[in-house]
């Protein structure tokens, strides 16, 4: 027999009613097979808001690593020893061509991601905003940015050169933030959301879960959230880097992972749920789950400094599922 209760907490999303803190404190500790009743009425949402259809996106990393921050999931401050390669902001030529086969393999938009606390110098802002123009001129898909901490002038210059849509995570909740960065503040971070709202883009704005956090910071992020009214929510799930502070910290299981996918989805029931980075190592074989647990959306390609798995095996999971791809 199926749960009522989660029955009646989905009943107030189905209707666009925002749940309580507690409904998804409730949800969020479910640990039995009651977990599959959750997915049911995660799935049912999804369906109600976006249909059959679900989206995809592409990054490519602009510039890469030697950053003055230290946040501790990431291969790309220069605290760390890792791996990973470090450039400086590429081409706005390369830039477009990476956009123009993004384009081809059915992906909406291609994110332009710069590592750094922010755009450095009014050399690279003309680069980047080059870049956007052409990608708005010459392809079909959205160009979308992650550039770091934003002044009002660089988000109003952005918008203005074609950019539609800014990714700023905002990591984690507020209490636990500074567990993995230090060299900024929560605080800056919702402000970025808030002046890039204000300079008419788009925001996209998420976490990464499986850093440490407890389950209370997971529902603190989420009604944060939902409170600043972000367009997408990307959720990605820790990957350990070699090197970084947070190298020895366990994946998250399989069904954690939907789980938390699912809450969102009860918190957040009209918006776009995307999964990107860690999906392939966290979710395992139940990558295919992700969108019956509630998600509308996934990062397709590599990740900034991570591999995805090849896009025709995404592709060819979303045509196995029915679901249909829906362009820009
Ligand atoms: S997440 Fe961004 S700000 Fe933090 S270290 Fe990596 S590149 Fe720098």
């Amino acid at each position: 027999m199926m749960n009522s209760t989660i029955k009646n907490i989905a009943d107030q999303s189905l209707q666009n009613k925002p749940i309580g803190r507690d409904d998804a404190s409730y949800l969020m500790n479910i640990d039995s097979d009651e977990i599959y009743d959750m997915f049911y009425w995660a799935n049912r949402i999804r369906l109600k808001y976006f249909g059959n259809c679900v989206s995809t996106c592409s990054i490519m990393s602009a510039k890469q690593g030697l950053c003055t921050e230290d946040c501790s999931f990431c291969s790309q401050s220069a605290r760390y020893h890792t791996s990973t390669n470090v450039f400086p902001l590429v081409d706005p030529d390369r830039i477009l061509n990476v956009a123009k086969s993004a384009e081809q393999t059915g992906s909406g938009s291609i994110g332009i991601v710069t590592s750094g606390y922010r755009i450095n110098s009014s050399c690279e802002l003309a680069d980047i905003s080059r870049a956007i123009k052409s990608i708005a001129e010459n392809t079909c898909i959205h160009p979308h940015g992650s550039f770091g901490i934003l002044t009002r002038e660089t988000a109003q210059y952005l918008a203005k050169s074609g950019l539609k849509r800014i990714n700023h995570n905002l990591e984690t909740s507020e209490r636990y933030f500074p567990h993995v960065c230090s060299t900024h503040t929560f605080v800056e971070r919702v402000s970025t959301i808030r002046i890039a709202k204000e300079a008419g883009l788009e925001v996209c704005s998420g976490a990464i879960f499986g850093m440490g956090e407890e389950t209370e910071d997971r529902i603190d992020l989420l009604f944060t959230l939902k409170h600043l009214d972000v367009d997408v929510i990307p959720l990605n799930f820790l990957c350990p880097i070699p090197g970084t502070p947070l190298e020895d910290t366990a994946l998250l299981t399989p069904l954690e992972v939907l789980k938390i996918i699912s809450v969102c989805r009860f918190v957040l029931p009209d918006k776009e749920i995307k999964i990107a980075g860690g999906r392939e190592k966290n979710l395992r074989d139940l990558q295919s789950w992700m969108f019956y647990a509630g998600a509308s959306s996934t990062m397709i390609g590599n990740y900034l400094t991570t591999e995805g798995r090849g896009i025709e095996n995404d592709l060819q999971m979303i045509k196995d599922l029915k679901l249909e791809l829906k362009r820009s």
